[in-house]
């Protein structure tokens, strides 16, 4: 049988929102797992906004490998943009146009955007990456209101958008190609999942550790985090990234009957102290190495 070019497949982008390298090896995935081997790569922004840029003209976190496993072929990046500099480097998808949103636009797709993170509340006019998308769907905290430890240490359900799966392959089924970015926040800070809900001790933990995001590296004596408290709180993010892989796997059976090109990565990192600082938004290893999956659903 014919092998479909990657060019005409359905697509599913999905980025893990702050979820480490280290994490993404030592969690349990096997609905990622399924896609292909799990690639460290190195992210072009150390936060939400400028990663999301790069990403949205093609411009993936680049494996550290210098190409990636596509099915079985070896390709050095999924997508090309015209705008990138002349190169003898292979894309599966050389592409024209400002955006991949308005390239698949282009061809006929129905793009819709889903987040997550504040930077996509669509309702904030200010926001300048959901307006990229022509539909655009925002479950998450709205950006405009106080952001105080009784609003972020939080359980949280409805606002990640992998809890509403049914809702969105509906949307990308009922049409006859797709591009589904989808943002997702269950491993960003508070990591909360409905599969790990807030406790006494995770709630006091993450107070302190929006004090040190907070801080710059400049908290107060009484903000400090043991190595015990740390591993507490990766082990969180832990959990945040297992629940998404479920979901996902949920997604990915509804989808799998188009077969769609499915990449899924972290935009970036997060920093636990190894070099001073908590957080994201500055340069660290542990910021700019992210974990990245790329395959077709239901094989070639
Ligand atoms: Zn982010």
């Amino acid at each position: 049988m014919a092998v479909a070019d990657p060019a005409d497949r359905s697509v599913v982008l999905v980025t893990l929102d702050s979820c480490r390298y280290d994490i993404a090896v030592k969690a349990h995935t096997p609905n990622l797992d399924r896609l292909g081997p799990l690639a460290r790569a190195e992210s072009p922004g150390t936060y939400t906004l400028p990663a999301h840029a790069a990403l949205f003209n093609g411009f993936l976190p680049r494996p550290v490998s210098e190409f990636l496993a596509l099915n079985g072929d070896r390709v050095d990046a999924i997508w090309r943009s015209a705008a990138a500099r002349a190169a003898k480097r292979h894309a599966a998808i050389p592409f024209e146009g400002p955006t991949l949103m308005a390239h698949y636009s282009d061809k006929g797709y129905r793009v819709i955007g889903v987040g997550g993170v504040t930077f996509f509340d669509s309702t904030n006019p200010a926001n300048s990456l959901p307006a990229l998308f022509p539909e655009f769907h925002y479950f998450g905290r709205l950006s405009r209101t106080p952001a105080t430890m009784a609003t972020r240490v939080v359980d949280r359900d409805e606002v990640l958008p992998l809890t509403h799966t049914q809702r969105l392959a509906d949307l990308c089924l009922e049409a006859e190609r797709f591009f589904l970015f989808l943002n997702c926040p269950s491993t960003h800070i508070p990591y909360t999942t409905p599969c790990s809900p807030l406790t006494d001790r995770s709630g006091e933990l993450l107070a302190v550790l929006y004090r040190l995001h907070d801080s710059h590296g400049s908290a107060s004596g009484d903000d400090v985090l043991a190595a015990e408290d740390i591993a507490f709180l990766l082990g969180m993010q832990r959990r945040a990234l297992e629940w998404a892989d479920a979901r996902l796997g949920d997604l990915f059976s509804r989808l799998a009957t188009r077969r769609p090109l499915v990449v899924v990565c972290a935009d970036h990192g997060e920093e636990f102290g190894e070099g001073g600082r908590f957080g994201h938004g500055h340069p660290h290893p542990t910021v700019s190495t992210v974990p990245l999956w790329c395959g077709v659903l239901g094989g070639g």
